[in-house]
């Protein structure tokens, strides 16, 4: 971007909560399903309805708003946001605009080294609208309204982002706050974490704010960075050529690289939003705040900061095992089975992660005894089982078709290296009298060839023998020392 100038950014992000039911009603908030068969007469604003709130999304907000260091608003009401959409049954969207949840907030990020603070002006609480499906098929539209009534929260930010990289920071740093609180998955590929990107420019050294304009609901951080270079070159160059910037909202097509605007920006008047009338204001009192604060978890620094501290990892090593929560437990579960903390680190971050990439799996997928792993683990790490047959027996269990016992599973399929050396000399002999050529080989000097002897007995042995040991063995018999 132009040296001269500045982006200004300020970010709108809707988070949908996991709760097992919806905002106002008791359907079920699952993702996908058949149309329309996650819906009742509440969800699809029936006339003469009545929406009841759900205490988890008011729980689940407090806990939000206190992990973004907001003050949280004793007498939180929720107003009626009027706008007609095909997706929207009600023609209006249950929200929050004079007494949101949370208010008066900020989170940090870091970025170049830098803390720097994000204000967050607000947090409120409402509903998701439906879905319509375009139908190649029959070139039709048809409303799903399975998400109709799924609880969002929204984050409103003061314009603070200077950059396409703090704008990401920040973005993790919600996703992790919230999927620490275990509020939301946070996912933008499937919807469940979506952010509404504001940005205007000026000079630098500049004290007012630019017009700005609105892209909405960019499904990945990479396409929302992209989408920013763009905005602000566009508007830079607009300016330069003596031209506005028009307030807007304008949809970015992340596969064309370009944008092109939807419609002009409403304002709050237009939504004639007024207090919801079916749902009485509420009373959050000191004793609730209280309550919930103390159960906050640790979050992903201070548990970083730990992980270093009580487990002497590095600080790359603690920062990797804490991006999920869930790998974090389960490490802290492994290293109580008497595993070195190092060694499930490395186990976590290497091959673990690996397997994960390879199979399309999330830690949160797997389904395994951290007793068994412990043991498996162990047995590799003291040379009792070969790495190589131990990372097969883990790549199964990742699959989810891996033993359930791991001890028994060694045994019954011989894997254990044997400590009887008899057994691997006779492997070595029948080997060596099987391959005299190359045996002549490594005796006429080419002693590199003693790679492919090892292999044959390692191949033959089925994970039974230790290739360190086979090799001194190996050795000494061509040698003629044994
Ligand atoms: P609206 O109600 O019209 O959506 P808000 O005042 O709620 O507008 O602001 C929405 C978002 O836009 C906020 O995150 C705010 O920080 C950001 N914002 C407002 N003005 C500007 C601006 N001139 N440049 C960049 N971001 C802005
Ligand atoms: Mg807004
Ligand atoms: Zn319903």
């Amino acid at each position: 971007m132009n040296k001269e100038w500045e982006m200004v950014i300020g970010l709108e992000v809707h988070v949908e909560l996991s709760t097992k039911s919806k905002i106002f009603c008791s359907c079920t908030t699952e993702f996908g399903g058949e149309p329309n068969t996650h819906c009742c007469p509440v969800c699809m604003g029936m006339p003469g309805t009545l929406p009841v709130l759900n205490k988890k999304v008011l729980e689940s907000a407090i806990s939000a708003g206190l992990a973004l260091n907001c003050e949280i608003e004793r007498e939180p009401r929720f107003d009626r946001k009027n706008y007609f959409y095909p997706d929207l049954p009600k023609a209006y969207q249950i929200s929050q605009l004079y007494k949101p949840i949370a208010h008066d907030g900020y989170v940090e990020i870091l970025v170049n080294d830098n803390v720097k603070k994000i204000r967050i002006h607000e947090m409120h609480m409402e509903e998701d609208a439906g879905k319509l499906i375009h139908s190649d098929f029959d070139n039709e539209t048809y409303p799903d309204y399975n998400r109709c009534g799924v609880p969002l929260l929204e984050i409103v930010s003061e314009p603070d982002f200077r950059s396409a990289e703090e704008v990401s920071a920040y973005l993790d740093k919600i996703r992790a706050l919230f999927t620490y609180l275990e509020i939301s998955d946070c996912k933008m590929q499937e919807g469940s974490m979506r952010a509404d990107v504001n940005l205007s420019v000026r000079r630098k050294g500049e004290k007012t704010l630019g017009t700005r304009t609105e892209m909405k609901n960019i499904n990945s951080i990479k396409a929302i960075e992209r989408a920013i270079e763009n905005e602000a070159d566009r508007q830079v160059d607009l300016l330069l050529s003596g031209e506005r910037v028009v307030q807007e909202t304008r949809h970015w097509n992340d596969d064309k690289r370009f944008s092109y605007a939807m419609r002009s920006k409403e304002n709050a008047q237009d939504y004639r939003y007024f207090p919801e009338p079916d749902i009485p204001p509420m009373i959050v009192t000191d004793e609730m705040v209280g309550d919930i604060r103390n159960n906050l978890p640790e979050f992903m620094e201070a548990k970083k900061e730990r992980f270093m501290k009580q487990y002497g990892l590095s600080e790359y090593d603690a920062g990797l095992l804490v991006l999920n929560k869930k790998q974090a437990e389960f490490f802290e579960v492994v290293v109580s089975e008497g595993v070195e903390a190092k060694a499930i680190a490395n186990w976590l971050i290497g091959y673990f992660s690996r397997s994960l990439r390879e199979n399309n799996l999330e830690f949160e997928d797997l389904d395994i005894s951290p007793v068994e792993l412990s043991k498996l683990i162990t047995y590799v790490e003291e040379g009792k089982v070969n790495r190589k047959e131990g990372l097969e027996i883990l790549d199964n269990i990742i699959k989810g078709c891996g033993p359930e016992d791991v001890e028994k599973y060694i045994k019954d399929n011989d894997l254990f290296v044997s400590t009887d050396n008899s057994e691997l000399e006779a492997e070595i002999d029948n080997v060596l009298s099987n391959n005299q050529k190359v045996v002549d080989e490594y005796k006429s000097g080419k002693e590199k060839v003693i790679g492919f002897l090892v292999g044959q007995v390692m191949k033959n042995g089925k994970g039974k023998f230790n290739p360190s040991n086979v090799k001194t063995i190996m050795e000494k018999k061509l040698k003629g020392e044994v």
